[in-house]
């Protein structure tokens, strides 16, 4: 059984949860194969995990709902 490759679209959905590890295993793995072979997802994988240790090295629990919502803005212009 082989499954079909992911479209970027795919990645690009579950990118969030891949990169919180909130997803199995196996889809884990399929993402970081079209990371690989995709320069697109990679570098948006990238500024995601990178956004992510710079909301975590400012607090991200304490985040006021303004940066939240500056951060999504920033993501979605990326
Ligand atoms: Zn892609």
């Amino acid at each position: 059984m082989t499954k079909p490759p992911l479209s970027c679209e795919d990645v690009l959905k579950h990118l969030v949860a891949y990169l919180d590890r909130e997803i199995d295993a196996e889809a884990a793995a399929d993402i970081e194969r079209h990371l690989e072979d995709c320069r697109g997802c990679f570098s948006r994988a990238e500024f995601e995990r990178k956004l992510k240790a710079q909301v975590r090295a400012t607090g991200a629990a304490a985040a006021p709902e303004r940066l939240r919502a500056r951060i999504k803005e920033m993501v979605e212009k990326f």
